[in-house]
């Protein structure tokens, strides 16, 4: 994914802006620069047909200060060591931003799903936790779902890990069906952390979130869910889109009949017929007061943000965003919710559920949901003071809190030896 675009130096730029407010020491910020582990692996899988392929996979953990290291597994055909990277270090101020007790993480593997079977996702699954079973642990760093992986997916590594482990260890992962452990409510945590969100941002620009117009790029986990909790909060949802094309009505989408007959069948929402089909580039410029991009990294850049209609976009995906991006919508007066508050409620979710499993002890879906929305609350609030104090844009003011938190808890730990 990060083919066309090179998303750590983009990491490194938002860091580098942030530390100048900070006054970050020159060493400190070199450590928050660079990750604090890279592990790459290359292993084999027996596929259906008998051959034999290679894989290549990474799992890089940022920063651990604050805690033990958390962030998703990617399954996508472009990922590459310096993406997971970017990825692992936005994963460091998310946790910071939203005061969870992690410091990030993130995993991937060169591998198109479309492809596999799902015997051999399995053994590609299982063979790859085994490759960076010695990295990761309920107490070191704990994968979650991400691009490409699901909580059947989860399953597997929580599996394989203990199988090595030889006893069940339910919190070396989260993300996970409910049956093994997962949490009530984690499938809609991202999406759901995205609505709360604009639901504030609105509420701070003076617009009415539940009468807006709203466009979505992605309908996976995040897209699908954050549009079908806008919808049910009654604002009109006239865009969305997946990898294979994207669906416009300017009178309003049937979210719910498109994810329960639609998502995920081969043609995808592209069979849908009451409705014009675009190209996902043209969905970005659609009219709307809201653009919710939840798919991949790069998508709204210094070509496509002068046309970009949207009033408050809010970044369901990592990074979708480029920093010459971030500056035209500063320029026009778009607010934009970056992606470490707005879609933290994944990773916020994941903590409940890694608490519920170190206790053995599992919360009603209503508990969950409270405390997820008061947290989102809190961060976004959070955020938004800083910005007006800072006088700065919010991804900046975001990363101010966040960068702030690791680089006093890595002080106050002080340099081992
Ligand atoms: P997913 O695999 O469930 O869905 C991804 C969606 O994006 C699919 O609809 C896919 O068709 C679409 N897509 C892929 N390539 C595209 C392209 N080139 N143009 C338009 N659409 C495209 O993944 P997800 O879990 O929903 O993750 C989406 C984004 O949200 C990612 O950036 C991920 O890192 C981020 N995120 C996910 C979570 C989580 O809990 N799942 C948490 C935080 C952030």
């Amino acid at each position: 994914m990060s083919s066309h675009f090179d998303v750590l130096e983009m990491a490194r730029q938002q860091l580098a802006k942030a530390a100048k407010y900070l006054d970050l020491d020159e060493g400190l910020h070199m450590v928050l620069s660079r990750p604090k582990r890279a592990l790459i692996v290359n292993f084999p899988v027996v596929l259906d047909n008998g051959e034999v392929t290679c894989f290549e996979g990474y799992r890089v953990q940022h920063n651990t200060s604050r805690g033990p290291t958390k962030g998703g597994l990617r399954y996508h055909p472009d990922v590459d060591v310096h993406e997971t990277t970017a990825l692992a270090m936005w994963m460091t101020w998310k946790c910071a931003v939203a005061n969870i007790p992690y410091g990030g993480a993130k995993g991937s593997v060169k591998v198109d799903t479309k492809k596999l079977s799902k015997r051999e996702l399995e053994k590609l699954t299982r063979r790859f936790v085994t490759e960076i079973n010695m990295i990761i642990g309920e107490r070191g760093d704990i994968p979650a779902p991400d691009i490409g992986t699901n909580p059947q997916v989860m399953a597997w590594i929580m599996d394989t890990f203990s199988m090595h482990a030889g006893y069940t260890v339910p919190g070396v992962v989260t993300g996970k069906p409910i049956e093994l452990g997962g949490s009530e409510g984690r499938v809609e945590a991202t999406g759901r952390g995205v609505v709360v969100c604009a639901q504030e941002a609105c509420k701070s620009a003076g617009m009415d979130f539940s009468s807006s117009k709203i466009v979505v790029q992605g309908f996976g986990n995040v897209g699908s869910v954050a549009a079908r909790l806008s919808e049910e909060d009654g604002a009109t949802v006239v865009g969305i889109s997946d990898a294979r094309g994207a669906i416009y009505n300017p009178k309003g989408l049937p979210i719910r009949e498109l994810y329960e007959r639609y998502a995920g069948r081969d043609g995808g929402i592209s069979e849908y017929k009451d409705c014009e089909h675009i190209d996902n580039a043209t969905l970005l410029e659609l009219p709307c007061d809201i653009l919710m991009p939840s798919a991949i990294s790069a998508q709204l850049t210094a070509q496509n943000a002068p046309n970009v209609k949207a009033k408050l976009i809010v970044e369901g995906a990592n990074g979708p965003t480029t920093p010459d991006a971030d500056a035209i919508f500063s320029d026009n007066g778009v607010l934009v919710v970056p992606d470490i508050l707005a879609n933290a409620g994944g990773v916020v979710c994941s903590y409940f559920e890694w608490v519920q499993d170190l206790q053995n002890f599992f919360w009603e879906e209503n508990e969950v949901n409270t405390k997820l929305a008061r947290i989102m609350r809190h961060s976004y609030s959070a955020v938004e003071a800083t910005m007006k104090v800072h006088k700065t844009d919010m991804r900046t003011a975001a990363m101010i809190i966040g960068v702030k938190r690791v680089a006093e808890a890595t002080i106050m730990r002080g340099i081992y030896p």
